[in-house]
């Protein structure tokens, strides 16, 4: 029997072998049942797509019982390994108790309070049972930036040694790479963090992290309102300290709290320049409506002689009140934006008939933990091949949650009923990934996925199980552009130490006109956004170390519009809203200035391009006389060498390229290990000898990762 992949479809099939009426013909079955295509699509993407912990294997429920039975039966207990999702496990002690699970309803979709429980962890993370929501919310005026006095304190890191542990989770690097994941993390059930609180007097803040994107490793009281802060460092890394989000319970109202995060690791931060960190009071949220709000004084970011392997480590302080007596709270470095939210989001506009009808849901890959990495296919119902295309993608970097922001502003107005956006929908096809690395949003992340690597130096990668999302959406937009002309691509992110909303694009040596036309986009969104966005803070160099991002790959595919767009952390210098921070309703507005933009940029009167094309060469002709004191004309814009007139990577947000995944490169070291403890004579190890003299070492690692890499992927 041919089995079917989707659900609803596998449950027809059932239902009318049962009633003899089907005999095995599954393709006249699904034509006399699918009149309407579209909601066919709608109604797949929400079973399969939408659930990250649905069966991959698409495999009849029958063959999984009997599989199961057969597993269960015919192994020891202690290698059981139950492939059916069907049975769910409790622990009683440490002996598993195997259950059936819920049923899933036939049409269920996603609820929206049960989206986190699907969410898979590495295994060994432990993770709380609670579900966190924030309400979206405005506040009233822009909120300014904090005014330095001069007088700011400057504590320097204490330690344990002269303060109390009052949090502490597991190290990061508890196993060094990752090995596999499960639903909801670690099997064990989440025990209290090591809490050092005995003989305490109980007055001590209560901290938490154990959540999705929560990333706190450690808190130690050092005075009596007084936390020293440590978090969390990438998965399977020793770096990338930048995004902070945790909840603290347990406080006084009125009192001054003094927090400082010991382990940061850039020399420049937004901190510098007036950004304050975010608060969110559980009881301001339900008794007054309010979220996430900008606090503190006292706010100082700066280097704090303590280091790090050899790398030095910077303090952030603040101090801050919370408004309610024992109420939860939640600090954070900017507006979190989880995987759970996400997929709420995706819900919501797939279950609606409304939104639903612009869009198609499919899942791109699964990602190394196994969530789903999803991509929107936005454009209205017509069967013509010659719509041009536009991919836009986000969350490539954890930590950057302005990305999400700016992504659901960009989906909110393309699903909407606005004739912009119908015109929109009936000019371009739109291929979307809303959230390119699910796992590192997941955990806590600021930069990397679970190989440990920032995913957006590795997009020309030919591992493809080691990297599946940027190997994945590299591949679909490879697919798009034999298909149709694809005319821009944009990555959204956010920025750590700049403020305004700017943009990445790539120059072109190939003469004037194409140097200046790939200005023209970022020129245009400056004057659609001019109080946010800052075409001044736009580079286009390619630089050699950015050649594995996805702007530098998608545009060598001839995508000459290919663009990153940095959301600042912070917020703007710029006109009225000068000294003022960046609301979620500010990110969400440049999605829709995105696409403002998009009409502007591809009008079929071509006037304001023009004048942009015209403005452009006076201001790069100013831009070579103000640097290299000469003239050229128009004809020689193409001669001068980017690198002589833009200030190299002064605002770029870059890392350096970090190579192979961590699993590859400890599995390497393993086999190497691994060959040795079987040489036994002389004579075995005087050829090894020989053999290492004459091979490059380089050499003999390539043999072991090629040897690692044929193995089963590590899942
Ligand atoms: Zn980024």
């Amino acid at each position: 029997m041919k089995t079917c992949k989707d659900p609803y479809e596998r449950f027809m099939l059932h239902h009318l072998q049962y009633y003899g009426l089907f005999a095995g013909r599954d393709t006249p079955f699904q034509r006399s049942f699918s009149p309407d295509r579209s909601w066919e699509k709608v109604r797949r993407s929400r079973h399969s797509d939408i659930f990250p912990d649905s069966d991959d294997s698409g495999s009849d429920p029958a063959d999984d019982d009997t599989q199961t039975r057969r597993m269960l039966f015919s192994r020891p207990p202690e290698q059981v390994r139950v492939r059916s999702k069907q049975l769910v496990f409790d622990f009683d002690g440490d002996r598993p108790k195997p259950r059936l699970s819920e049923p899933r309803g036939l049409f269920a979709i996603l609820s929206a309070a049960a989206s986190h429980q699907g969410v898979r962890w590495p295994v060994e993370c432990q993770v709380i049972k609670d579900e966190i929501r924030h309400i979206e919310w405005e506040p009233a005026e822009p909120e300014p930036f904090y005014q330095s006095t001069g007088y700011e304190q400057m504590p320097m890191p204490v330690g344990e040694g002269r303060g109390k542990v009052v949090f502490c989770i597991d190290s990061a690097t508890k196993s060094p790479f990752y090995t596999r994941s499960r639903v909801g993390g670690s099997r064990a059930p989440a025990k209290g963090p090591a809490f050092c609180e005995a003989g305490g007097d109980g007055t001590a803040l209560a901290f938490e992290s154990r959540f999705q994107s929560g990333n706190l490793q450690k808190a130690v009281r050092i005075g009596v309102y007084d936390y020293e802060l440590t978090l969390r460092t990438d998965l399977y890394t020793t770096k990338h300290t930048q995004w902070f989000y945790f909840r603290v319970r347990n406080m006084k109202a009125g009192v001054t709290y003094r927090f400082t995060i010991v382990n940061l690791m850039k020399s420049r931060s937004l901190y510098c320049l007036g950004m304050k960190p975010l608060l969110y009071s559980e009881r301001a949220a339900r008794d007054q409506g309010a979220g996430w709000g900008r606090v503190g004084s006292d706010i100082k970011y700066y280097r704090n002689q303590s280091e790090h392997g050899g790398q030095a480590l910077y303090s952030l302080t603040w101090t801050c009140q919370f408004p309610h007596e024992a109420d939860t709270c939640y600090l954070a470095h900017c507006y979190p934006y989880t995987y759970s939210d996400l997929l709420r989001y995706l819900t919501a506009v797939t279950s609606d008939p409304a939104t639903a009808v612009h869009c198609k849901l499919r899942v791109l890959c699964r990602s190394l933990a196994g969530n789903a990495v999803h991509v929107l296919t936005i454009t209205s119902p017509s069967s013509s091949r010659a719509k041009r295309a536009v991919v836009v993608t986000a969350r490539v970097h954890p930590g950057e949650t302005c990305g999400s922001w700016v992504m659901q502003g960009l989906l909110d107005f393309l699903l909407s009923d606005a004739p912009d956006a119908r015109l929109l929908r009936d000019t371009f096809v739109f291929k979307v990934v809303p959230m390119l690395n699910p796992d590192g949003v997941v955990v806590g992340n600021y930069r990397c996925s679970l190989a440990g690597r920032d995913l957006n130096r590795n997009y020309c990668t030919l591992l493809r199980d080691s990297f599946p999302c940027v190997w994945h959406t590299r591949n679909m937009v490879k697919r798009l552009v034999a298909e149709r002309e694809v005319v821009l691509y944009c990555d959204f992110h956010g920025h750590s130490r700049k403020n305004n909303v700017f943009m990445y694009g790539c120059d072109s040596k190939n003469g004037a006109a194409p140097r200046l036309q790939s200005r023209v986009f970022p020129l245009m969104m400056s004057k659609n956004t001019g109080n946010q966005f800052s075409y001044k803070s736009c580079k286009f160099k390619v630089h050699k170390s950015k050649e594995g991002t996805g702007r530098i790959v998608m545009w060598k595919l001839g995508i000459t519009n290919s663009y990153t767009m940095e959301s600042t952390f912070g917020g703007s210098t710029l006109g009225s809203r000068k000294g003022t921070h960046f609301s979620t309703k500010d990110l969400k507005s440049l999605g829709y200035h995105f696409c403002d933009t998009l009409l502007d940029y591809f009008d079929p009167d071509t006037a304001k391009v023009h004048q942009c094309l015209m403005e452009l060469k006076t201001l790069l002709r100013q831009e070579i006389r103000q640097k290299l004191g000469k003239e050229v004309d128009s004809e020689g814009l193409s001669s001068v060498s980017l690198s002589d007139i833009e200030s190299s990577t002064s605002g770029s947000n870059s890392t350096e390229s970090d190579g192979l995944p961590v699993h590859l490169i400890y599995g390497a070291q393993k086999v190497t290990k691994c060959k040795k403890k079987h040489l036994k004579t002389r004579k075995e190890r005087n050829r090894l000898r020989q053999h290492q003299v004459q091979s490059t070492v380089p050499k003999i690692i390539h043999q072991d990762i090629k040897a690692m890499y044929l193995l089963p992927p590590l899942r």
